[in-house]
């Protein structure tokens, strides 16, 4: 019989380059190894020129359109970045309905509507369109997934706050999560970020499958129960790691990569918070003597710090808001610039990570960052910031997998140089980071290989699209 034509799949990409760049690695995925092209849809909040420049680089089976703007002014000021985007999604309903009912009609095969994390709202667009196969993409963990999942039953059963907790939360296969270190948006139930979640919670459960960015290795425990089905709650298929294959160019590009050329293998510590994180300027300041006192080479990307706006205020666009350099302490680039390397707001991470020189990753733990450190063999240096950073370091440190050393709550310089130096090169709990990394970034390839976990858990999905199962 002839074979199915290539199935057309639609997107939804909230806010956040941490959001866009796994969606659009998965729909680059679906087009090279099973023909399908894909429409990635985003939200006109999001419209930054490093966002216009990545959907430009995109291969010509992803296209990729926006929604109209909505109108948030009602909203307070000050809303959590996980409120702006939930209200964003469920606001953009009908006009999503329309582009669905558009994109049905002119690909003849819509095969499929995957939304990402605070997407699922638009499961109801969908439904609306006629589309009937509703995917969740979940860009971070297992770990998380899991909480998100429990969440509508621990909203009764954790009368508190999460942080008040006096036991860790223990959760099926989960590494125990200390109260303090659960998702940031669930630290204070007053704020209607909570409920946010909760509600989506619930709404993930109208997926027909969930597809997430890691993979077994990392968080065996989670992996082995979301993989066998359960009533009530949607297939989960573990697909990842997916990175991106490379950064475009940025002006700090060459800067960064011909200093790096000059540096022994494996001898630099690369400092970075993501696209959005900044330090209060006293950490700022420790992180810049801790570096100094670990007496490692080290490549650092600095923004000013946060107590100069909020934790997040790069979220929408990654500049830095004010010359970083005048925070560091004095003479500090002077007296350091024979080992390290400062460069303002941002660094080709990809490249970063895939050079020689680079040993070790000072990270945030933003999920992407560490899927990237993963692949490319870096133990990381765990300081969390917020989302769901916390609860990576943990399940990362030694309580979990034992990828990362985490740096103490106190953040004085002398931990920070202890745990940058037991990393690089300390034969402890150092030595064993580093090999256990060593493993997960085998296990990482062999699951994307042709056969692997991974590979055959995305095969298996666009199975069912061109199936015709759900
Ligand atoms: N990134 C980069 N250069 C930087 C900072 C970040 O290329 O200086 C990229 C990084 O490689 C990753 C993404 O931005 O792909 C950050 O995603 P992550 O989930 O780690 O953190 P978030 O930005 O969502 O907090």
């Amino acid at each position: 019989p002839a074979s199915p034509p290539p199935p057309h799949v639609a997107m939804l990409v909230t806010p956040g380059m941490g959001h866009l760049i796994p969606l659009a690695e998965l729909a680059k995925r679906l087009a090279s190894r099973h023909g399908a092209t894909a429409t990635l849809i985003t939200f006109a909040s999001t419209a930054s020129a490093t966002q216009r420049a990545f959907l430009s680089s995109l291969p010509p089976a992803v296209s990729s359109l926006s929604l109209p703007p909505v109108d948030l002014s009602d909203l307070p000021r000050g809303a959590a970045i996980e409120t702006l985007m939930s209200e964003e999604c469920a606001r953009s309903v009908p006009a999503l309905t329309d582009i669905l009912l558009g994109l049905k009609r002119t690909t003849g095969r819509l095969a499929a509507f995957v939304a990402d994390l605070f997407g699922a709202d638009s499961f109801d667009a969908a439904r609306d369109a006629g589309v009937d196969r509703r995917y969740l993409f979940f860009p971070t963990n297992l770990h998380v997934l899991t909480l998100i999942l429990h969440l509508p039953e621990l909203d009764t059963s954790v009368p508190g706050e999460f942080r008040d907790l006096a036991e860790p939360l223990r959760l099926p296969g989960c590494v125990p999560i200390p109260g303090p270190d659960v998702l940031m948006p669930l630290q204070d139930k007053t704020n209607p970020c909570y409920k946010w979640m909760v509600h989506h919670g619930s709404k993930y459960r109208e997926a027909d499958a969930i597809l997430v960015n890691s993979f077994d290795a990392v968080e065996p425990g989670p992996a082995k129960i979301l993989r066998q089905p359960a009533p009530g709650r949607p297939v989960v298929y573990p697909i990842g790691p997916l990175i991106q294959a490379d950064t475009g160019g940025s002006k700090n590009d060459a800067a960064c990569l011909e200093w790096l050329d000059r540096q022994p293998d494996r001898s630099v510590i690369f400092v970075s918070f993501g696209s959005g994180g900044a330090l209060p300027t006293e950490q700022m300041r420790e992180l810049a003597l801790g570096l100094e006192l670990s007496g490692q080479r080290f490549l650092w990307v600095v923004r000013s710090p946060s107590d100069e706006g909020a934790v997040n205020d790069n979220y929408y666009d990654a500049e830095s808001k004010k010359d970083p350099f005048a925070y560091l302490p004095e003479g500090f680039v002077e007296r350091t610039k024979e080992v390290g390397l400062v460069v303002p707001s941002w660094a080709p991470q990809i490249k970063v990570l895939a050079h020689r020189a680079t040993g070790g990753f000072l990270t945030h733990c933003g999920w992407n960052s560490v899927l990237e450190s993963l692949v490319h063999g870096v133990p990381m240096v765990a300081w969390p910031l917020y989302a769901e950073q916390r609860q990576n370091a943990v399940m990362l440190s030694a309580e979990g997998v034992g990828a990362a050393i985490r740096v103490p709550e106190s953040k004085g310089r002398e931990k920070i140089a202890a745990a940058v130096r037991e990393l690089m090169e300390g034969e402890g709990s150092g030595a064993a980071v580093r090999a256990k990394v060593a493993e997960l970034q085998k296990a990482a390839a062999e699951g994307l290989q042709e056969g692997g976990a991974a590979a055959a858990a995305l095969a298996e999905v666009v199975e069912k699209w061109t199936g015709g199962e759900n």
